[in-house]
Formats: structure tokens, C-alpha cells, sequence
């Protein structure tokens, strides 16, 4: 039988993760399918024990059920016990479960390797204290930034982290003022529904990098930036796909080259 794996959330027709994950496959000879599985608010669990019974070796979770995939797993990886999220879960043969996290990886490959922006020695501005943003934290910290800010609108969020991740500062909008970055990340939601967060004027220092995890269009964050004079502006194409290969890796044990998926998905 061929193995199986799946994207769950919801919504999940969106989703570019089969296509992905078929580019993948194809590039690594390896014989899988990759399918979208839409899971009732409530029914995770229940729609991950189906896709099991069925043969299933691993899922990609997204929104809204990375906490659930969390609580499922029996297993955890350091980097997902730390962010408190599961977007891989890997079905193994002893009947465990491994939940892992792959966003901070797919993040920090994309700017260092794909934009080639190096993050050590550098001034980084993450915003956003979602799922997203406790996900890329660690994996930034790893990379030996000169400093990391982390601002959110609900200030209690960054505090809390701040508390969990001793190498970081944290801050609401207003304790921006007078402030610049090198490296500023949107991690929030706020593309989603086309807002700005309340950033001040000059918050990019000289040849930043802006990068929206958001993809697909120009969101009014990189407008903003644009408008402000960042050196550099990316969105969160590259951490998809990044983030993708990862999983591919844990599951398969190969590490599928990402450089020509990246190339097809930005001419398409
Ligand atoms: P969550 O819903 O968990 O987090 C929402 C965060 O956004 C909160 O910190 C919230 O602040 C903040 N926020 C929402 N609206 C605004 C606004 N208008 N202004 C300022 N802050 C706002 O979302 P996730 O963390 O799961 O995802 C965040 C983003 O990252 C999404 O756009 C998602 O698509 C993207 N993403 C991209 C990935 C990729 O591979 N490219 C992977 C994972 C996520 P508060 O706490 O104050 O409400």
C-alpha cells in the first residue's frame, strides 16, 4: 500500500501543502500521497484516529488545531515542547506519536539561506505572539541575533514569553517609538484581514529585511515597508516551503531541494 499523508485544518482548501508536498515526492523519487483533510471544529482527534485506521503515516496540521496536535502527540520534540505547538505529526511503527514544530526552521532557512540575510550580530523585531511567532523564537535565539524584541498588542503575551525565553525583550506598540531594526517580522494575523499593526515611522535602520509570514500578495505590512524605505521585503513563500521540506525530512528521511519548488510557486 502506498503511504499516505494529509494536511488537516480548517478551513484547508487553501492549503498549498499537497502541492508541495507532490513537488517533493516527485524530486525525491519517493512513492506517497499527500491529501487535504477538513477536520470539524471539536473532531481532530477523531479525524487524525480515521486517517490512521486508514493507513495514514503522518499529518501537517494548521490553524485552528496546532494545540490539539500538541496534546495528541505522545512524543514531543524540544522545539515543539518550547512553542507549545505541533504542525508535524509522525505515526510510528511502535504505535507513538512524534509532534514536532518545522515553522522556526522554515523561517530561519528561508532569510539566511534563501534571502541570504544573516541574522547574527543583528537588531531582530518579531510581532505577533501567536502560535506562529512562539514557534520561531528558539530557532532565531539559535542564530545569535545582537537582540531580540518581541511587541504585540496584547502586552501580556510578550511579557509571558519573555519569561519563558530569557534572551528576549518584550514590549507593547507604543515602547517602539524612537526604535530601529535590522530585521523586522510579522508574525501577527493582521495581514489575514488586510490591517496594519500600529508601527511607528522609522523602524526599518538602513537595508532591512521586512519579512510577512503572510504569502500570496502584497499585504499592507509590506506595503509599509515598502512606503518606508526597507532594503528588503519578502513574505512567507519561502518559510512555507522551508517549513515543508522539513516535515518531508522527518517522514521520509530525505531532504527534497527546495530551490526549484520555491522558483515554480513564485512563477505560478
Ligand atoms: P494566531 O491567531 O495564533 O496569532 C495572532 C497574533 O496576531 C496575536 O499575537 C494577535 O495579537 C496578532 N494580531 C492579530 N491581528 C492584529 C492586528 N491587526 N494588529 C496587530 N496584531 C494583530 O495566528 P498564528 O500565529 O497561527 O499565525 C500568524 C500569521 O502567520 C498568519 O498570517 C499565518 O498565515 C502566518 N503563518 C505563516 C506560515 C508560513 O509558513 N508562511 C506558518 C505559520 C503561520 P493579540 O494577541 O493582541 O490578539
Amino acid at each position: 500500500m502506498v503511504d499516505r499523508y494529509a494536511v488537516i485544518g480548517n478551513p484547508v482548501e487553501h492549503s498549498k501543502s499537497p502541492l508541495i508536498h507532490a513537488a517533493f515526492a516527485r524530486l525525491t523519487g519517493q512513492d506517497m500521497t499527500y491529501e487535504r483533510i477538513l477536520a470539524p471544529i471539536g473532531g481532530f482527534g477523531e479525524c487524525v484516529e480515521q486517517f490512521r485506521s486508514e493507513g495514514g503515516c503522518g499529518v501537517n496540521v494548521t490553524v485552528p488545531f496546532k494545540e490539539d496536535a500538541y496534546l495528541y502527540a505522545t512524543h514531543r520534540t524540544a522545539r515543539a515542547e518550547l512553542a507549545g505547538a505541533v504542525n508535524t505529526l509522525h505515526f510510528r511503527e511502535d504505535g507513538s506519536v512524534l509532534g514536532d514544530t518545522t515553522d522556526g526552521v522554515g523561517l530561519v532557512r528561508d532569510v539566511v539561506s534563501n534571502l541570504g540575510v544573516a541574522l547574527k550580530g543583528k537588531r531582530v523585531l518579531l510581532m505577533g505572539a501567536g502560535g506562529a511567532a512562539r514557534g520561531v523564537i528558539q530557532p532565531l535565539l539559535d542564530e545569535h541575533p545582537t537582540s531580540l524584541m518581541l511587541v504585540n498588542r496584547s502586552i501580556d503575551k510578550v511579557l509571558a514569553l519573555a519569561e519563558t525565553f530569557p534572551g528576549i525583550d518584550a514590549t507593547g506598540y507604543d515602547g517602539l517609538n524612537g526604535q530601529s531594526f535590522d530585521v523586522v517580522i510579522n508574525a501577527t494575523a493582521s495581514s489575514l484581514n488586510n490591517d496594519l499593526p500600529p508601527l511607528p515611522e522609522n523602524i526599518f535602520s538602513q537595508g532591512a529585511l521586512a519579512y510577512d509570514m503572510m504569502y500570496g500578495r502584497e499585504t499592507p505590512f509590506m506595503r509599509f515597508a515598502r512606503e518606508q524605505g526597507a532594503g528588503a521585503i519578502a513574505d512567507g513563500l519561502g518559510m512555507l516551503i522551508e517549513q515543508a521540506a522539513e516535515s518531508f525530512f522527518i517522514w521520509r528521511g530525505v531532504r527534497p531541494e527546495t530551490a526549484p519548488v520555491l522558483a515554480s510557486f513564485r512563477a505560478a
